[in-house]
């Protein structure tokens, strides 16, 4: 859906919290990125109502993050989320504060927001809010704390991985006086949940100028506080010699893995808490990514991997190796082949069975392996037929 029409869905939610007597704005990333020109992710919405107000303007909605002062409202088959007004104070530790207070202007609430790109609303008729110059940082590329940048950071020290993500997303520069206090305040990432710095590092990576955001990382000094970074220093700023833009963002954190060769990759994973499954398949990949440096790739060892694991060690090893990537050429090998998981043979454990006249045990696991990588390497046909000739004359019936 075009950036126009995804307002014009959610401008009744606006024209409805006018009408209970609230104030309401767009705010946050998608007034950026509508100035910009990109693609919005979620429309934030901003009101002057309190949660409970919100909740009884409309009919559906969700408790999501009342402390927060965020209620999600159903509006037309989407979820939006409305956030009274609030500022935040009493940070501690660096972090976040736990507590919120609601006040009822919509500068207020822009005032606490971390960038000047992000301190911008719109209202429902089109008119910007922008009482920090979010527009002139847009104009000019600049990533612009609101207020001082040293305060803003020891506020919330995860600030400064938000400064290096969105040089990354939208290559902008950041600003001189955020660039310096991004210097000075990098220890307190120290404080900063792991949770937390991973969402923003995939951001990063997986940003148009990874290479720039990557930059920042290093030479503000903030690396040595991210989960097992520290003292890489050197394997990282060897990753800016590839062009990162042949990669997407999960072949970056591949790549890394590749320069960082952790002894163990999948403890290196757990220690940014990536999801269970994201830390299977990346560790998974590495290990067919430093196979697949030394080997061709053959049919068995595409049908192994699979597509996505081929593609994304293949991408990764052809750029270290400074050659043109095959991945292509790998998605069409394995999508010709003769089968693509083992609920494609033509035959399971019960015919083995059967044919043998034996009762299940580990030999049917190992019966079940040779026919799959007979298959796969074409020595014989998947059908019932052909594979129970072909145990016949290995004299394996
Ligand atoms: P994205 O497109 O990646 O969602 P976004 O700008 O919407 O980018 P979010 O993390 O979704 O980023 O945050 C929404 C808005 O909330 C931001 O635009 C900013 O105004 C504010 N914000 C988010 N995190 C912080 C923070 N740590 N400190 C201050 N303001 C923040
Ligand atoms: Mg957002």
């Amino acid at each position: 859906m075009n950036n126009e029409l995804i307002f014009e869905k959610a401008a009744p939610i606006l024209a409805q919290l006018e009408k209970a007597g609230f104030d309401a704005y767009y705010v946050g990333g998608a007034v950026r990125d509508y100035l910009l020109n990109r693609p919005i992710g979620d429309v934030d919405i901003a009101t002057a109502a309190l949660p409970e107000e919100v909740k009884r303007v409309f009919s559906k909605t969700v408790d999501v993050g009342i402390e927060h002062g965020t209620v999600l409202v159903i509006w037309q088959g989407d979820g939006y989320e409305i956030t009274t007004f609030r500022t935040e104070s009493d940070y501690k530790d660096f972090r976040r504060p736990e507590k919120v207070s609601f006040v009822r202007t919509l500068e207020e609430d822009l005032k606490r927001r971390d960038f000047t790109i992000n301190a911008m609303a719109m209202d429902r008729h089109g008119t910007i809010v922008d009482p920090f110059g979010g527009k002139a940082a847009l104009q000019s590329q600049q990533i612009q704390t609101v207020g001082k940048a040293q305060e803003r950071f020891s506020e919330d020290a995860l600030r400064m991985m938000r400064a290096a993500r969105f040089a990354s997303q939208l290559g902008f520069q950041l600003h001189i006086e955020t660039e310096e206090a991004l210097s000075r305040c990098a220890s307190l990432l120290e404080h900063i949940a792991v949770e937390r710095k991973l969402m923003e590092m995939d951001k990063l990576l997986a940003g148009k100028e990874a290479a720039a955001g990557i930059k920042i990382l290093l030479e503000g000094g903030l690396i040595a506080y991210l989960p097992g970074l520290l003292g890489q220093e050197q394997r990282i700023n060897k990753m800016l010699s590839y062009d990162l833009n042949k990669l997407t963002g999960i072949q970056k954190w591949l790549l890394l893995l590749v320069l960082l060769a952790p002894h163990k990759p999948g403890d290196w994973l757990k220690k940014w808490r990536m999801p269970a499954k994201k830390i299977k398949y990346l560790a998974g990949t590495y290990e067919t990514a430093l196979k697949q440096q030394k080997e061709e790739w053959t049919d068995f060892s595409l049908y192994e991997a699979g597509v996505d694991q081929a593609m994304d060690a293949e991408a990764v090893n052809a750029l270290l190796a400074g050659r043109p990537s095959k991945a292509e050429e790998l998605k069409n090998r394995h999508a010709d082949l003769s089968i693509h998981t083992r609920k494609e043979l033509a035959i399971t454990g019960k015919e083995l069975k059967e044919w043998k006249n034996e009762t299940g045990g580990p030999w049917m696991k190992s019966y079940i392996e040779m026919i799959e990588r007979a298959v796969v390497e074409r020595k014989v046909e998947n059908s019932k037929e052909k594979i129970k000739e072909w145990l016949e004359a290995c004299n394996l019936l």
